[in-house]
């Protein structure tokens, strides 16, 4: 579970980000507080006297997302980067996440913070539900290989540490399954590939 371990110590920063109380606070206090008038507001009242019609012709733009760190993807504002090693670690090990699609738009992100540490070649995101020999023959590949572990839980499941030690080779991909208990659940069992990996916890 030592990899599992590493997510969970990664994830803590993400829960409370230093900087984003901080200046997250003195705004919801000005709001509470009936604080300044927010210049949306003023510029509102402006447009009013003008010709509030000419308004309507203007073109509408899709809402914008917020501008993000293209290095851990968070918004810029809560940008982790300076937590984060200034160079990739070196590992032997690949690893390949399985990312349930509803985990991908989580505010809480931690595999772009896991990929941002990791070398680009050493940590494949995969996003889906349902995989196939079919159409992914490379995740396919990978399952097939004998060096490659699986990390979930269950009866069936060798200690990883354990396991290492007592393998002559060390392993060339771990997969991991990104996602709320119940999704990992539904992606590890409808999925006959993940069947073939050896299963770790
Ligand atoms: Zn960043």
């Amino acid at each position: 579970m030592e990899s599992q371990k590493e997510a969970r110590i990664l994830q803590q920063p993400v829960a409370r980000p230093p900087g984003a109380s901080r200046s997250q606070t003195p705004n919801a206090k000005e709001r509470q507080e009936g604080g300044p008038v927010p210049a949306a507001a003023a510029l509102g009242a402006e447009a009013d006297d003008d010709s509030a019609d000419g308004l309507w012709e203007l073109p509408v733009e899709p809402a914008k997302r917020r501008p993000e760190c293209s290095r851990c993807s968070r918004p810029q504002k809560v940008c982790l980067c300076p937590f984060l090693p200034a160079h990739p670690l070196h590992i032997s090990t690949h690893l390949y996440i399985i990312q349930h699609p509803a985990e991908e738009n989580k505010v809480l992100r931690t595999v772009p913070l896991l990929a941002a540490c990791l070398p680009q070649d050493k940590c494949k995101v995969k996003i889906g539900r349902r995989f196939s020999e079919e159409r992914d023959p490379e995740l396919s590949t990978v399952c097939r290989k004998s060096g490659t572990l699986i990390l979930y839980p269950g009866a069936e499941a060798a200690n990883l540490e354990e396991f290492i030690l007592d393998s002559p080779v060390y392993p060339s991909t771990i997969i991991i399954i990104d996602g709320t208990w119940s999704q990992a659940k539904d992606i590890f069992y409808k999925n006959s590939l993940f069947r073939h990996p050896k299963q770790v916890n």
